[in-house]
């Protein structure tokens, strides 16, 4: 297995939230709908070193495709056999043994009601809510697991064989339900089947994965042929692993994750298997921790849970006949939050407000409520334009407090060069100076301001100090503890972007 490759996969980096606009998702409380698709795919007994191997000798390309925008995330079995009931009970319902009773693939029951994630979609949206389906492979082993959930499984197809019977019927549901809502659950059970009759390290066993990759490729063109490739989110992985150079996986936990969800967190340490379930239901907007009983693993979209929306190009202000455009952010957490106005530099002359959408984010997502904002630029706008609007945007903010569920008492700002400049003006001027503008009528005093300067925010040269600066003085407005820096921190999305 390749070492270089795979620090490469586990790099893949997750992009903004915002290209997928599933930032809505996450108003807070019980979600009035579900927002979109999501498949789950079982590749059954897929060892987590092979398959690396097997992608970075380019032999999964659908697999690869599938996470340039996405991530992969090793996971773990911690407490039950690494066989397919166990696997599989545990990945649909994010709950251990005890719970479900399915220790193995001979001590197991029906998963008791109400647990599934098929279930659990259906008790939050309704039985018209959303579509559900499972198209399952291995005779008997998953519909014996499943016999309690199968009325919430509205179209349900098991005990296929082959992978090309489970593809083809997948493909049957993605167009039977385009036009909804839903959930599917496809499991190939292939690569267990070749493992168990030629072993692990036989040609057979990675025909089969790769027969699962095919079929990957088939569901993913089908999506874009759809129109809805974009609206989907695709989660690969394996229930258990495969004992190394054998045809048992009786010590196989080392499992693992793969998708196209740009906000999966990839990381470098182990998440555990049950945080699969976890993870889909976040993504449909249910807190994983609210439902009955609480499931035990965490989300792995970590960095979004916070995020209740992402507003962009709000009319703020007219002025002259420009429009001028604001991006909003913000939480999910019950309000009033204090709120931070970020402002661009680019010489007075050029720049936008998308420039500091990462920090925007960022906030939002420990609480704050925050916007990036455009304004005039010269030299078709000379000064006093920017700082105008600039305070018409802290004024739209304030008329809109209620609604946005901020604190118009704790309304600080932040920008570098330019950005910074108008930061300071919207600190050290209250009126009196004849820098108002005409924008609204309401008090455009911020009491934080923090500038940053130059504006050479991505210059590695320099320290990533100016967050945390910002962040001391916002914070202690705040009354919250002192944040650190988000890179520092590792939770912002980075810069670069590595295919395989
Ligand atoms: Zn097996």
């Amino acid at each position: 297995m390749s070492r270089a490759w795979r620090s490469v996969v586990l790099s893949l980096l997750a992009v903004l939230a915002l290209g997928w606009g599933w930032g809505t998702l996450y108003g807070g409380g019980a979600p009035a709908s579900p927002p979109n698709h999501v498949v789950l795919i079982s590749w059954d007994g897929v060892q987590r070193e092979h398959l690396l191997d097997l992608l970075g000798r380019g032999n999964l390309p659908h697999l690869s495709d599938l996470m340039v925008d996405g991530a992969f995330v090793s996971l773990r079995i911690t407490d039950h056999a690494t066989d397919t009931k166990a696997g599989h009970a545990e990945m649909l319902t994010g709950l251990g043994p005890e719970v479900t009773g399915v220790y193995s693939n001979v001590r197991f029951r029906a998963i008791p009601e109400g647990l599934t994630l098929f279930e659990r979609l259906k008790a939050a949206f309704g039985e018209e809510g959303i579509a559900t389906a499972a198209v399952t492979g291995k005779y008997k082993n998953l519909s014996e697991i499943l016999a309690n959930a199968k009325s919430a499984i509205d179209k349900g197809s098991i005990e296929q064989v082959e992978a090309d019977e489970v593809g083809a019927l997948a493909l049957q549901v993605l167009d039977a339900y385009q036009d909804r809502p839903f959930f599917a659950f496809f499991h190939f059970s292939d690569p267990d089947h070749a493992g168990h009759a030629r072993g692990e390290n036989l040609a057979e066993y990675e025909q089969a994965i790769e027969a699962c990759d095919r079929w990957l490729g088939e569901i993913l063109a089908r999506l874009r042929a759809l129109g809805i490739d974009d609206r989907t989110l695709v989660y690969v992985n394996t229930d258990h692993g495969f004992d190394e150079g054998s045809r048992r996986h009786s010590d196989a936990p080392e499992v693992w994750l793969a998708s196209n969800d740009a906000l999966l967190a990839e990381s470098e340490a182990e998440g555990d298997q049950k945080d699969v379930a976890a993870t889909v239901l976040a993504r449909f907007g249910i807190d994983p921790t609210s439902v009955e009983p609480p499931l035990p693993g965490r989300s792995l979209v970590k960095t979004v849970t916070a995020l209740a929306a992402v507003e962009r190009d709000l009319v703020y202000a007219t002025v002259d006949g420009v429009d001028l455009e604001l991006d909003l952010f913000r939480p999910t957490s019950a309000g009033p939050h204090p709120a931070i106005v970020f402002v661009h530099g680019g010489g007075w002359q050029a720049g936008d407000k998308a420039n500091w959408a990462e920090e925007a984010q960022y906030f939002a997502e420990k609480g704050y409520v925050a916007i990036s904002v455009n304004y005039r630029l010269a030299p078709e706008h000379p000064f006093p334009a920017a700082v105008e609007d600039t305070k018409a945007a802290v004024r739209w903010l304030r008329a809109h407090a209620e609604e946005l569920g901020v604190d118009p008492e704790r309304i600080g700002a932040m920008g570098g060069s330019a950005g910074g400049h108008l930061v300071a003006m919207l600190g050290v001027t209250d009126g009196s100076e004849g820098l108002e503008g005409t924008s609204g009528d309401l008090s455009r005093r911020v009491r934080a301001g923090q500038g940053a300067l130059p504006d050479e925010r991505r210059d590695p040269r320099l320290p990533a100090s100016r967050v945390p600066r910002a962040q001391d003085r916002l914070s202690a407005e705040a009354g919250e503890d002192r944040l650190t820096s988000p890179r520092r921190e590792g939770v912002m999305p980075r810069d670069t972007r590595t295919r395989p």
